[in-house]
């Protein structure tokens, strides 16, 4: 059944008027689900009953549901895990700080990049996500915000998945999440993340969006980002980095690299050094990330004294820096690390 995100005002005027009703209650019902957050037909009470019927037999409102919720202790941090239509899942993180409400969302089922430190590609890529199942969990926290008064204020496709290996439906689901009349989202507030998929950068740049793009980066040469990021291998990381500059020019925008820090691997004086002579020429910031433990993976994080070290190096080449301390650790907030947790025990449950 087809989703009624998928519809846009017109056309759903054009099923009303079908109906024989009047068009403008098109606008009643977005109001209903866009604003009030209700998501069931029966709940629209100035709408006939013959026509919720109707439309009830025609759209769906939610095709993902929610499976699990998990807050952290300091309350920053909520993690919620869907399920999907076909019964897999995939989760999204809210993080709020201040006043943000930030939404980290998945793009797909699993992720094809397998990068050695993450949970959402252990098991590789499952599928892609719909616009609207990636649309809807932004859609769902913002119902959920909207008990406490709140509603979301940036979204970033950091969840699981590789968003420019599901190019047109991440691409759909910014336009969705960004029209007036759904959750009005300005573009500068969504910031869209990805592994290196070159034609992924060069199709991005020519959209001529306001959609921050950021790169993940984990290490200073094709070498070891290879080792780290086993996808890393299909493109040379100087293809990535002339793409992500010349995103950076056309956009005017600053580029900013994710840098995961594991310890003993890519946390070394020369490994910062080697990145702030690849780097120094940009207008870039780096975001260090120290690594946020994987349960089965043996990797470390690295001591505090270190990550210090790995910025000074940076700072005196010039590189902004900017530490990003992992929130909502008690509820393994990092990518796909929920679903994970969850799959391992159903498949426990089900052996
Ligand atoms: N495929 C995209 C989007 C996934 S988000 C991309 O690679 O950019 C990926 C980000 O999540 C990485 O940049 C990394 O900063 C973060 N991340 C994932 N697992 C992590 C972990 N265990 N510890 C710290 N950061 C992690």
């Amino acid at each position: 059944m087809q989703s009624l995100h998928n519809l846009s005002l017109e056309e759903l005027m054009q099923f009303l008027s079908k109906e024989g009703e009047r068009p403008f209650r098109a606008k009643q019902i977005f109001h209903w689900i866009y604003e009030c957050k209700v998501d069931h037909w029966e709940k629209m009470t100035d709408l006939s009953k013959n026509l919720r019927f109707r439309l009830k037999e025609n759209f769906l409102i939610s095709s993902i549901s929610q499976r699990n919720i998990q807050e952290s202790k300091d309350e920053e941090t909520t993690k919620f895990l869907w399920e999907l239509s076909d019964g897999k899942l995939v989760e999204s993180v809210l993080i709020c700080s201040e006043k943000r409400r930030t939404v980290c969302v998945s793009s797909q089922v699993g992720c094809p990049a397998r990068c050695a430190f993450c949970a959402s590609g252990q098991e590789g890529l499952m599928r892609n996500l719909t616009a609207v199942e990636i649309f809807e969990q932004v859609y769902q926290i913002d119902k959920f915000l909207h008990l406490k008064g709140e509603r979301v204020s940036h979204v970033v496709f950091m969840g699981m998945g590789e968003p420019f290996e599901n190019y047109d439906n991440v691409l759909k689901a910014v336009y969705l999440l960004h029209d007036t009349l759904r959750l009005n989202l300005s573009q500068r507030r969504i910031t869209v993340s990805t592994v290196g998929v070159v034609e992924g950068i060069r199709r991005f740049t020519n959209e001529n969006l306001q959609v921050n793009l950021v790169l993940s980066l984990h290490a200073p040469n094709q070498h070891l980002r290879k080792k780290i990021i086993p996808y890393a291998r299909k493109y040379s990381l100087e293809d990535i980095i002339e793409a992500m500059v010349l995103f950076a020019k056309k956009s005017k925008r600053n580029i900013t690299y994710e840098y995961t820090l594991i310890k003993g691997i890519n946390d070394l004086p020369q490994h910062a050094e080697e990145l702030g002579s690849l780097l120094k020429e940009q207008p870039c910031t780096v975001n260090l990330i120290p690594y946020n433990p994987v349960p089965g993976l043996r990797l470390q994080r690295p001591e505090k004294e270190m990550i210090e070290n790995f910025r000074h190096i940076l700072s005196s080449c010039g590189i902004v820096t900017t530490w990003r301390y992992t929130k909502g650790k008690d509820i393994a907030a990092a990518c796909g690390q929920l679903a994970l947790q969850e799959r391992k025990h159903v498949d426990f449950v089900a052996s």
